[in-house]
């Protein structure tokens, strides 16, 4: 893999929940190129093993744990082994996320019709239930929540670390259909403030990164139809993007490293960096 540039993360022990996953698993070989120590943690531990392995092949270090960010003892469990592994965790990159198709409107904007229930399989914001909701706002706050109360407890013992949340377009706007996943990712912006204000005297620095529109196994039947063209919701993303496309993995890449180098970032805490080819700066008009 080709890496931006080079950071101080030399030998750093890094945890990248989601690590699996098309985003995480690019940053998990972007930062082992950079010579840290990766720990490739998700929830399918084959394809984190492939991920480990692929970075392994490189002559690079990682090590695939298996890891439930809902369920503190696996998350325990697998902080134990990594520490075992690869050593006590100085960066965590808390990745696991995403919306579920149980969290999502059928329809941008609620008519009469929605009310009389007469549209087909439609699902309207009165149909959307509980346990759905709170599947995708678990798995986005308390997804980030729990793994930094088990990551962070060494970093303030050995008085330093860094917190990597992944935010999104949605924590400033909400998009339309998505209402959990919009919140739910509002609440990881405001959490990634509150951690660097209470960490502060700790010398752990907590930032985020909200990235735009990339096109992934998540969002893929939203964004692209059975046909293989645009839906008329990636058309709209992309009209709405002034760079006008959807981003790569890679492109992430340089924002990580930046806010995980102690030299680089060293002041910086309690940020959201967009990656979104304009997209949050952009009213449409
Ligand atoms: P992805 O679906 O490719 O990867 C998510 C990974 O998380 C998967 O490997 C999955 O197995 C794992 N996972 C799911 N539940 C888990 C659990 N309970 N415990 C441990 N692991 C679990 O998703 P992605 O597109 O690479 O997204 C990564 C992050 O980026 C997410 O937080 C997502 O919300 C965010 N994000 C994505 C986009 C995008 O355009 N794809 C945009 C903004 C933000």
């Amino acid at each position: 893999m080709s890496i931006p540039y080079r950071v101080d993360i030399e030998d750093k022990v890094v945890a990248i929940t989601g690590g699996a996953g098309v985003l995480c698993g690019c940053m998990a070989k972007g930062m082992a190129e950079s010579g840290a120590k990766v720990a490739i943690l998700d929830l399918n531990l084959e394809m984190a093993e492939k991920v480990a392995s692929e970075i392994k092949s490189a002559g690079n270090t990682a090590f695939a744990v298996k890891c439930n960010v809902l369920e503190k003892l696996s998350i325990e469990e697998a902080e134990e082994a990594i520490r075992k592994e690869l050593g006590s965790v100085d960066i965590l990159i808390n990745g696991a996320g995403g919306n579920h198709p149980k969290g999502t409107t059928s329809n941008e904007f609620l008519t009469q019709a929605d009310l009389d229930n007469d549209i087909a399989d439609a699902v309207s914001f009165y149909d959307l239930e509980q346990a759905g909701i709170q599947f995708v706002f678990n798995l986005n706050f308390i997804g980030t929540l729990l793994p930094t109360q088990v990551f962070t407890k060494n970093m303030v013992k050995k008085g330093g670390g860094c917190v990597i949340n992944i935010s999104s377009m949605n924590s400033f706007t909400p998009l339309t259909k998505i209402p959990a996943y919009s919140a739910a990712k509002a609440a990881i912006t405001n959490f990634t403030q509150w951690l660097a204000v209470h960490f502060s005297k700790t010398g752990i620095r907590v930032n985020a990164i909200a990235p735009g529109f990339f096109l992934t196994a998540q969002n893929e039947k939203l964004l692209m139809n059975e046909d293989g063209n645009w839906t008329e919701r990636a058309q709209k993303i992309i009209r709405n993007t002034p760079m006008e496309k959807f981003g790569s993995p890679e492109d992430l890449l340089g924002a990580l490293f930046w806010l995980t180098s102690e030299k680089g970032a060293g002041f910086v805490t309690g940020t959201v960096i967009p990656v979104d080819g304009g997209f949050s700066a952009y009213s449409g008009v």
